[in-house]
């Protein structure tokens, strides 16, 4: 038995990181292939003893008619309906910005299973977003360093009762 993570969060808050980290390599391989959605990316993860798939939301970087907002309910939304949980990503650096809230809003209203992380939480900058991360609802952040590979001993300790 295996369960299905979905990395959500606005752009550039180091989604695609995390994701890297996890899957490794073998995210290389899926890229080069022409014609693969790049709105979701799913691949097979690690963390230490943990075999999950993890599923990256990669669309929202794309400028295209559609509003930001629009594209973010839409794919949130999907990631929320394929994965049995949601990691939900903040820059701690940045602090919960609109768009941050925006998002809390679409994974409460969906009733998404949701582990909220404060990533690029290397250093002292991101204190203050780690602590602001709170006021979001959804429970004590994680702080990680997708980057630096720090806090995923927090990320096991949420995922081991799933597997
Ligand atoms: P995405 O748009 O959410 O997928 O974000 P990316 O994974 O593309 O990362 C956006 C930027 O943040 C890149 O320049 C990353 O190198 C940087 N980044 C990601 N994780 C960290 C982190 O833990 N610490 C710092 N300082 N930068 C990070
Ligand atoms: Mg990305």
């Amino acid at each position: 038995m295996s369960f299905t993570l979905a990395i959500v969060g606005r752009p550039n808050v180091g989604k695609s990181t995390l994701f890297n980290r996890l899957v490794g390599k073998r995210l290389a391989l899926v890229d080069d292939q022409p014609g693969v959605t790049r709105d979701l990316r799913e691949g097979a993860a690690r963390l230490a003893d943990l075999r999950f798939t993890v599923i990256d939301t990669a669309g929202l970087e794309e400028a295209t008619d559609e509003s930001l907002q629009g594209r973010m309910r839409k794919l949130t939304e999907r990631a929320v309906d394929m994965a049995d949980v949601c990691l939900f990503m903040i820059d701690a650096r940045a602090g919960v910005t609109p768009t941050d809230e925006v998002f809390a809003e679409i994974l409460r209203k969906r009733s998404a299973h949701v582990i909220l992380a404060a990533n690029k939480g290397e250093g002292a900058a991101a204190d203050a977003g780690v602590i602001e991360a709170y006021s979001l609802g959804l429970g004590e952040p994680i702080r990680l360093s997708a980057e630096h590979g720090e806090g995923l001993n927090d990320l096991y300790t949420h995922l081991m009762p799933l597997a």
